[in-house]
This record gives C-alpha cells, structure tokens and sequence, in this order.
C-alpha cells in the first residue's frame, strides 16, 4: 500500500493536484493557466514517478485519465467506443523505444508501416452517420461521455451533412479534430478587438471556445474546420473495411469526408523520424496550428492485437514539437471561454 503521508507521497499529491487544476481550467472552462510545455512537463514527472514507485499507482491519477468531465449544459453522450488519449514522445529516443516495444510485443521483427498524421491542435469530435445522414456529434469529454454538439457541429462548413456515394454501412462513427486555421483565428481576434470582447489566447482555445457554445448561431459565424483521423462505431460488426489505418482514411474520404493533406505512410522509426523533420520544418507555412505528429500502426490486425492501456492506444504515439509558445504569450492576453 502507498502512504501518502511520506515526502515521496506528499509530492505525488501535489503533482496530481496540480494536474488536475490544469485540466479543469483546460478542458472545462477552456481557459488554460500554463503552457501545454509546463502541463506536459508535471505529467511526465508524475508519471515518472509513477512507474518508479507502482505502489503509487492509482487509477485516479490524472496519468490514467482522459480530458475533462463534459459540462452538465449539454446534453450528455455516452460513446459505443471509448475515446481515447494518445501517448507522448519528446525526442527521438522515446520513439525508437515505442517501436522497440511494439516488436517485442509483437515478436516480429519485421519493419512495421506505420500512418504518420499532423497532430493538429484543436479538440476531439466524434459524428456519427446512420444511413449516410449525420445525426449526432459529441466532444471527448472524459473519454466516457461526452457534450452533444450535434447543432454546433452541423454549422461547420467541410463537415458533411450527408455521405458521398454508396456502399457505407448502416452506422459510420467518424472522429477527427475540429480546429480553427490561424488565418481565421487571426480575423476573429480583429474582430473581438474591433468589438471591444476579449481576445482569444490561442486558435485551440478559440476552437474550443467556438464549438461548445450553447447557441449555435455563434459558432456558425466561427471559422471552423474539421479533419478526419479515424473510425469509432461501425456497424453491422461484419461490414468489411480496408485492413489498413491509411486505406480507411482513404475510404473516408471518398465518402466526402475533409481528411488533413499532409497525411502520409512511412516505413518504421527511421521513415517517421523523416516525417516528423519535414513537417516540423513546414510547420510556420502550414495554415492551421500543429503541436507535433502522431504515428499509428498502420495494419489494424496489429493494432487489435496490441490493444490498449488506460488512456491510450499502445498501437500509437504523439511525437510532439518542441514548445513554440511563450508563458507571456498565455499571460499577456486574456482568455474568453
Ligand atoms: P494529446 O493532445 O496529447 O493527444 C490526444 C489528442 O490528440 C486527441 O484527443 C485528438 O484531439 C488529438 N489529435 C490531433 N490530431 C490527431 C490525429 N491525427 N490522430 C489522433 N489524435 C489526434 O492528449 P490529450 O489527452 O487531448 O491532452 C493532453 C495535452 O493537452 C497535453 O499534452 C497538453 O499539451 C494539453 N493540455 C494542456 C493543459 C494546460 O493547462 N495547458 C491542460 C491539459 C492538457
């Protein structure tokens, strides 16, 4: 049993504290205290010491949860599939490990193909089609439930309200990121000013603040985009689907879903760690905002048979970018839920 009460246990409380403090203002009120390089930075420490001292492990801690609770003004969503986080890789080693551990736990060798996407900085949105018709949307939430914004949602205007062609089963949960690109975030905040309203801190909490809003005319006036990245429900069980991440996303889009174009395939560690170097340096020329990439195993056989821990994939990874934002860019500008 761990015991709080030691100089060790005391830390582990404060850290968890901490965390948890940031993700509420994060996740609930969308108005975040810290820079996302000072959240990842506690986390690693907690989660460090976590794995150090198992004994502390607890599944309340902030490293074995998702999000934030959804907010009681909306109307709750329980997801068929969780939805999960992703885990984190800061620098080249921590990549090479990910790819260590999954041909160990796969006992093969062989170089694995992975799906290597942008990770685009806005927030999660499942939406779900039944019989080619949009019918809900829902925030992340805490990975359980999420808010429906099924209104919201339907105001953005790369989202499609109904499939393209044919042939897509009875019920098709789509997920992907709902983002706001920069030149967009840049005209609402002339706006705001123009207005005398508060600014907003970043095109992430701009995203945010935008799409859980309680009266949709707001949001419609939003400059809101969506990127698919991957499929929650699909039914019936037996509807058969392309065998590969890549070729699914391919699949979504000719069923008229947006998809980011700079998705890619790459051969093992070596083909991301090229990926990630190309994308870091376009980052600035890119229109919508990045903190890093995401690499998936591609093959979804694999993926099954490697599962999940508690709040993420171990079939995938976040490798993000060095931090770009400034504390006195957060501190500097007031935010606005
Ligand atoms: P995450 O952002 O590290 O990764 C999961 C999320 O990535 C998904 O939910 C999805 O929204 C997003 N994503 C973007 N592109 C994707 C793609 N191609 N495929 C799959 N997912 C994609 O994890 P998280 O749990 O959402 O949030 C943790 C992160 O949020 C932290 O690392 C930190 O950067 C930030 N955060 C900051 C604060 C703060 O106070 N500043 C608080 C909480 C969280």
């Amino acid at each position: 049993m761990s015991d709080l009460s030691t100089p060790l246990g005391q830390q582990i409380t404060q850290l968890r504290a901490a965390l948890e403090e940031y993700n509420y203002q994060y996740y609930v009120l969308d108005t975040p205290t810290v820079p996302d390089s000072e959240y990842d930075r506690v986390f690693q420490q907690l989660l460090k010491l976590e794995q150090q001292h198992p004994e502390y492990q607890s599944p309340d801690s902030p490293t074995q949860k998702v999000g934030g609770q959804p907010l009681d003004a909306f109307e709750q969503v329980r997801h068929e599939v969780p939805m999960l986080s992703l885990d984190n890789a800061f620098d080249e080693a921590s990549l090479l490990a990910f790819e260590k551990r999954l041909t160990d736990r796969l006992k093969d060798t062989r170089v694995l193909a992975f799906s290597c996407e942008p990770k685009l900085d806005g927030l999660a949105v499942s939406i779900l089609y039944e019989q080619g018709r949009m019918v809900q949307a829902a925030t992340r939430g805490d990975g359980q439930v999420g808010e429906n914004i099924t209104a919201n949602v339907r105001t953005i205007a790369n989202v499609p309200l109904r499939l393209r062609g044919t042939g897509w089963p009875e019920r098709l949960e789509v997920r992907g990121e709902v983002f706001m690109p920069k030149a967009g975030f840049d005209r609402l905040n002339e706006t705001q000013k123009a207005q005398g309203n508060k600014l907003f801190a970043n095109p992430r909490n701009a995203a945010a603040g935008s799409l859980r809003q309680l009266d949709s005319r707001i949001t419609a006036k939003r400059p809101l985009m969506f990127y698919a990245y991957s499929l929650g429900v699909v039914a019936p069980q037996d509807f058969i689907l392309p065998d590969n991440h890549s070729q699914r996303l391919k699949q979504l889009e000719q069923w008229g879903l947006p998809l980011c174009p700079e998705v890619d395939v790459a051969s093992g560690s070596a083909g991301c760690l090229a990926y990630y170097e190309r994308i870091l340096s376009a980052r600035a020329q890119l229109p919508y905002d990045i903190d890093g990439v995401v690499f998936k195993v591609d093959d979804i056989a694999l993926q099954q048979q490697l599962g999940f821990v508690a709040r993420a994939p171990r079939w995938a990874i976040a490798q993000k970018f060095p931090a770009q934002e400034e504390v006195t860019r957060l501190l500097d500008v007031e935010f606005q839920v």
